[in-house]
């Protein structure tokens, strides 16, 4: 099992809200070590493929391999204990919380968070881990601030940062660079081509096309549900398929 193929595999997966196909049969490999982009307009379906990739929603058919083993259907923990971590659209960290203890959560994931923040979580060996990691996004020195007071672009550091503390194989970003200014973004890119040198494959949504030109190598293009076009940066960025996917034509 794996190695060779692919480490995420999607085929065929559909999904529908009601009358709305979200999803019509959407195929789609992340090779591993690769920075891959999944680019789209609006409501092709992006989101809905990568809950259903991270366990968050059912499909009603197609399957999700990952490492070759069938994940189709698992709870999300199951899905992030295999190596898969996940950052959101919208920051899921605990505002009322520091900085660190947002980190110490990650840290305690596997067990039961509050009990763990209940009787003072964090050994030292988890403190230092959690601090390295802050170090790494630039925000050590954030570290006991209150999270909530993080501008929207630190807020997604942190939560990078959050799910490097599980050491995942597929790091799977849903618009990390969405309302982050343009040097946090520049940092970001940075933290993960360093990352991926480091053999973390990506998976990434992005609406900011330089970034996703400049950093991905493999670009894959949704309209209507489905997968597209799937290629390197300079050629989907020339297939007339994806203009007239954008444009709607
Ligand atoms: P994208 O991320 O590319 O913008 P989405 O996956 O969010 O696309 O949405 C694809 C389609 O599915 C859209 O028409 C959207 O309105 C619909 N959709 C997504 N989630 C739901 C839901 N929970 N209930 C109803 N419709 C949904």
């Amino acid at each position: 099992v794996g190695q060779a193929g692919p480490l995420l595999e999607v085929q065929g997966v559909t999904r529908s809200f009601g009358g709305v196909r979200a999803l019509t049969g959407a195929s789609l490999a992340v090779p591993r070590g690769r920075i891959c982009g999944l680019i789209g307009p609006n409501g092709s379906g992006k989101t809905t493929l990568f809950n259903i990739i991270t366990g968050y929603e059912r499909a009603d058919a197609g399957r999700v391999r990952l490492d070759g083993k069938e994940v189709t259907g698992l709870a999300p923990e199951r899905i992030f204990a295999m190596g898969v971590g996940r950052t959101f659209q919208i920051t899921r960290i605990f505002a009322r919380l520091s900085v660190l203890d947002n980190m110490l959560i990650a840290t305690q994931r596997r067990e039961r968070w509050w009990r763990s923040m209940l009787r003072g979580a964090g050994s030292a060996e988890e403190v230092e881990r959690a601090m390295e990691l802050l170090r790494f996004v630039g925000l050590a020195g954030h570290a006991r601030a209150l999270a909530g007071e993080l501008s929207y672009g630190q807020r997604k550091l942190l939560e990078l940062a959050y799910v490097l503390v599980a050491d995942p194989e597929l790091l799977m970003l849903d618009e990390p660079a969405g309302g982050v200014n343009p040097t946090l973004i520049g940092q970001l890119a940075e933290r993960i081509r360093e990352l991926n040198e480091q053999g973390k494959t990506f998976l990434i949504v992005e609406h900011n096309m330089e970034l996703v030109m400049s950093l991905c190598d493999q670009v894959s293009v949704m309209s209507f549900g489905s997968v597209l076009v799937t290629g390197p940066p300079e050629e989907v960025r020339a297939d007339p398929r994806v203009l007239e996917a954008y444009l709607g034509l």
